[in-house]
């Protein structure tokens, strides 16, 4: 993305900070922050990726003093040591002042009454979602996930406004809300969902069942966490807080920049951090930059909702299947619901897709019509022959974290 003179500045002076930590002087022997003169030289910086930090495991990202560290958090590998991400005051202030804003963009206010089913704890989600509602003066309900039966009763008694969750968790709460028939006493006006991409179809379900207008709110542990940038009412796509990091969209195959508004992945570099800081960091996110000015006249850049994680791509039969296209391919499918799951396998020498999907189609010979139309249409949009399964509402496992769509049996 475009860079200024003074972010070149900012990322000298990120760089010099980073080269305290153990990791960076490693990292980084023989860079000198002050050669660092042109976007080009930054491009010439090697990538920070996930591994290293979990190499740099317990505290070797630490800048500054440990003394000065007031909180830590952790994102969750799934294999091997965690990474832990050591924050100063500064860090825990900008990030709050960085979430009051996603709220502000997104209209909230402090009239409203915020219901917060994040996870709190070494996960950065929940604590994030209540320092930005308690700076901005709002009435923050602190429920963390799971306990359907309480968060609905709250929502009703508390007469919550905003509901802050990850999209599957917004979904079965919005089911739960339909199948109790308790609507009319839900006075929610706002949902703000994080840390998962979610496809068309699932927006309109969850908005439509919650009565609600959704934002999307991006954000990752390893970069503050949730919170760094949202989508305002105008935009399709997310504005992002670049006065507080600097951002790049790289193709992941040759790791060089895309072309202005082609899709790649999103790398970040801390401008202000000081217990973490990061450099090239790969959120190994995708997305693209939207070239537009947004007609809502915000100055800060947006892209658009994320397709997708480039570690999420598979390829079956010569063809690369980014679970976006999916969810597309099935907002377009009248009987199909939005939740899907797509095993791959590899049988007697060959790669096997199966798409399980969900209907409300219930008779045997309906469903099947409808298998037939789907496998024909996935063959059309994503250019393979897979084996279709109908399965009944609800049969597909709801996840209060991440739901996974995708499940590669081939090694
Ligand atoms: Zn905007």
């Amino acid at each position: 993305m475009k860079m200024t003179d003074e972010m070149l500045a900012q990322i000298r002076t990120s760089v010099r900070h980073a080269k305290n930590s153990r990791f960076y002087q490693s990292h980084f022997a023989g860079v000198e922050p002050d050669d660092i003169k042109t976007i080009d030289d930054f491009r010439a910086l090697p990538f920070t990726d996930k591994d290293d930090l979990r190499d740099a495991y317990p505290l070797g990202l630490c800048a500054v003093p440990t003394d000065e560290v007031v909180r830590i958090h952790s994102s969750s590998g799934t294999t091997g040591a965690p990474v832990i991400i050591p924050y100063t005051r500064k860090d825990v202030d900008d990030w709050a002042i960085m979430f009051k804003r996603c709220y502000e963009t997104a209209g909230i206010t402090r009239a409203d009454r915020i219901q917060i089913t994040p996870g709190y704890g070494l996960w950065t989600a929940g604590i994030g979602f209540q320092l930005g509602a308690e700076l901005l003066g709002a009435m923050a309900v602190p429920m963390g996930p799971g306990n359907t039966d309480k968060q609905i009763r709250m929502m009703i008694d508390l007469r919550t406004t905003v509901f802050t969750a990850t999209s599957s968790y917004a979904l079965l709460v919005a089911e739960e809300i339909e199948k109790r028939g308790v609507k009319d006493r839900i006075c929610l006006k706002k949902g703000v969902i994080g840390s998962e991409r979610w496809g068309p179809k699932m927006r309109k379900r969850i908005a439509s069942e919650l009565g609600v207008e959704l934002y999307d709110i991006y954000g990752l542990t390893e970069i503050y966490g949730p919170g760094i940038g949202i989508n305002c009412d105008r935009s399709e796509g997310m504005h992002l807080w670049t006065d507080y990091m600097y951002f790049e969209i790289i193709d992941p195959k040759t790791l060089g920049p895309v072309k202005e508004g082609e899709s790649g992945e999103i790398v970040i570099t801390t401008l202000q951090k000081e217990g973490a800081p990061l450099i090239r960091y790969r959120t190994h996110d995708i997305t693209r930059e939207i070239m537009d000015p947004c007609s809502c006249g915000s100055d800060y850049p947006q892209i658009a909702a994320i397709l997708g994680r480039s570690d999420d791509m598979v390829k079956v039969k010569g063809s690369i299947i980014y679970p976006s296209k999916v969810d597309e391919f099935l907002a377009g499918v009248r009987d199909a619901s939005s939740e899907y799951q797509i095993m791959i396998d590899h049988l007697n020498g060959r790669d096997q897709l199966t798409l399980f999907f969900e209907t409300k189609i219930k008779d045997g010979k309906a469903r099947r019509e409808l298998e037939k139309q789907v496998a024909q249409g996935f063959k059309k949009s994503i250019g393979i022959l897979a084996k279709i399964r109908a399965v009944s509402i609800g049969e597909l496992p709801r996840s209060e974290k991440k739901t996974t769509r995708i499940f590669d049996n081939r090694y």
